[in-house]
């Protein structure tokens, strides 16, 4: 599609989704059009995107100041509602680099955004050559008596995994030991100098011949040290699927059969590969300033206006890429347009009706989420309050208000007694409540909600849910498979307003329920979490 611009058409579009009502909707400023005037913003074309430190993503954060201030929130940044954030940008240089195979004395090239793509999420060395080992999930979990580095030499070695996790182990260790920091942190100690990970195409939400795209956009990392999570790591590469059984020639194992395997949630052999790979990577380095937008709605009570709720949502998207018929602007209009517009709403309908909570409530748009939660992740590290001090999180990062809202999806529901605090606002309002239906998505640390359950803070995130095998379920995988991280996630596509109208409500009493609870918030004895509570 051609980019769309302007009201006129967005207006059009939900016109037909609401069957005709939401022309009076907006002539008397009812919730849902509210919210769907701020996605009309925040997902233009002119903002572009929203990429992290791009001009487009300050008027996005302009944009929320003014609303804030307008709801008679406190600034909470180093600079009004603004806590400026920097990064460090690497862009691949694909003509000066290179990746290969050495086998037999031979060198076997692949090909880079084909066969193989570099990830800069890391700040990789400049060159680098070094056998290969394949270790299974590259998972050691002693507590799980899950080792797949055992009896492997892994120094100095780039480590080949899949990046799936095994089925049996609990949803909230799949999402825990399933990210790349975590699984770094286990392959660094036991002496890997890189990594080359491959999807099991089974579970891959994004095809490859999208995700290539996105290879030549830069990569960041925050500017301050201290909060690296690659200390170490020469060389990432994500491997093509339909590409990769190339790695394992020679080795007495397919790709095809490991997949098998893991299909079947049978263990995965973990052996060396008669291989090693050769890389030289070229990059063009930058660094930018981006911004998080915090504000505080004062709690009423003298004894808990110091701890802190936090209610927060990503501002940033991933900007202007490859096209996708003929458009070049990621909108970013579900992803996350539409949870800031929703925490605009739950602080506007806040101030409009006079609530506060006993405790106080940070209001919070971070930027370099799509980066890997990067702004939140700074917020904790640097709030402006003592770290102590914040004693929950609820997060909103793509809810998908796509049908009717009767079932609410809560990530961490069993993790923390907030999962109390949710069912109980749940059956107020008439919902029913389910836990994550598919936890080797690892939804649970894949948004900012991780950056406080990191620090110990008892943290829910919650989406518009459904059932298996239900007209809704095949709703949101379409959306997923088309839209997710498309130019197509814009304002042209139909959105059920008044789901998203109760979603705010949903968000709105629980940041009140949490903010007015007597105990502060604790994580569950059985929760893996507890672990990272001081
Ligand atoms: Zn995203």
């Amino acid at each position: 599609m051609i980019p769309i611009r302007g009201r006129t058409l967005a207006a059009v579009a939900l016109t037909v989704a609401m069957g005709g009502t939401i022309g009076a909707a907006i002539a008397h400023g009812a919730d849902g059009a509210r919210w769907w005037a701020h996605i009309t913003f925040l997902a233009d074309d002119s903002l572009e995107g929203r990429e992290t430190g791009s001009p487009g993503h300050k008027r996005a954060a302009e944009y929320v100041a003014d609303l804030w201030r307008k709801a008679g929130l406190e600034p909470a940044g180093s600079a009004g509602f603004i806590q400026p954030v920097a990064f460090k940008t690497r862009r691949i240089d694909e003509s000066r680099s290179s990746l290969a195979l050495i086998r037999d004395g031979r060198v076997e090239p692949l090909s880079l955004g084909e066969d193989a793509n570099f990830s800069l999420r890391i700040d990789p060395a400049p060159q680098v050559d070094a056998p290969l080992v394949f270790a299974g999930h590259g998972l050691d979990i002693p507590d799980r008596h899950i080792n797949d580095l055992e009896g492997l030499n892994l120094n100095g070695a780039v480590v080949v995994y899949l990046a799936t996790t095994p089925a049996s182990l609990p949803g909230p260790l799949q999402a825990h030991f399933g990210s790349n920091a975590e699984r770094w942190r286990m392959l660094k100690a036991a002496g890997a100098i890189g990594t080359i990970t491959i999807a099991n195409p089974r579970g891959l939400e994004i095809p490859w011949s999208r995700s290539t795209l996105a290879r030549l956009q830069p990569q960041m990392s925050l500017a301050d040290p201290a909060l690296g999570e690659y200390p170490g790591q020469q060389l990432a590469v994500t491997m093509n699927p339909a590409r990769a059984d190339t790695l394992f020639a020679g080795s007495g194992h397919t790709l095809h059969e490991l997949f098998a395997l893991d299909d079947a949630d049978q263990a995965l052999p973990h052996f060396a590969l008669p291989a090693r790979v050769t890389a030289k990577i070229a990059i063009t380095r930058s660094e930018i300033e981006s911004q998080n937008v915090a504000g505080i709605l004062r709690g009423s009570d003298p004894s808990l206006r110091d701890e802190f709720v936090v209610v927060s949502a990503h501002l940033d998207h991933v900007g202007v890429g490859e096209p996708v018929a003929g458009d070049r602007i990621y909108n970013g209009a579900m992803d996350n347009a539409s949870g800031v517009a929703a925490i605009l709403e739950v602080a506007a309908r806040l101030h409009e009706s006079g609530q506060r909570g006993a405790r106080s409530i940070v209001f919070l748009a971070v930027t370099g989420e799509e980066h890997g939660e990067l702004g939140s992740r700074y917020f904790v590290a640097h709030a402006p309050v003592p770290a102590r001090a914040l004693v929950a999180n609820v997060n909103t990062d793509m809810f998908l208000p796509l049908f009717a809202l009767k079932t609410l999806m809560v990530l961490g529901l069993d993790e923390s007694d907030l999962g109390i605090d949710i069912r109980a606002v749940a059956a107020e309002l008439k919902l029913t409540v389910q836990a994550d239906p598919e936890p080797q998505r690892n939804r649970f640390i894949r948004s900012d909600q991780y950056s406080f359950v990191r620090a110990g803070i008892p943290a829910l995130a919650m989406k518009v849910g459904y059932d298996p095998n239900t007209p809704e379920a095949l709703t949101a995988q379409q959306w997923t498979a088309e839209r997710y991280h498309a130019p197509s996630d814009d304002i042209n596509q139909p959105v059920d307003v008044q789901a998203a109208s109760d979603f705010v409500n949903v968000v709105h009493q629980l940041a009140l329920r949490i903010a007015n609870r007597r105990s502060r918030p604790k994580w569950n004895d059985t929760s893996f979490f507890k672990r990272f509570s001081h």
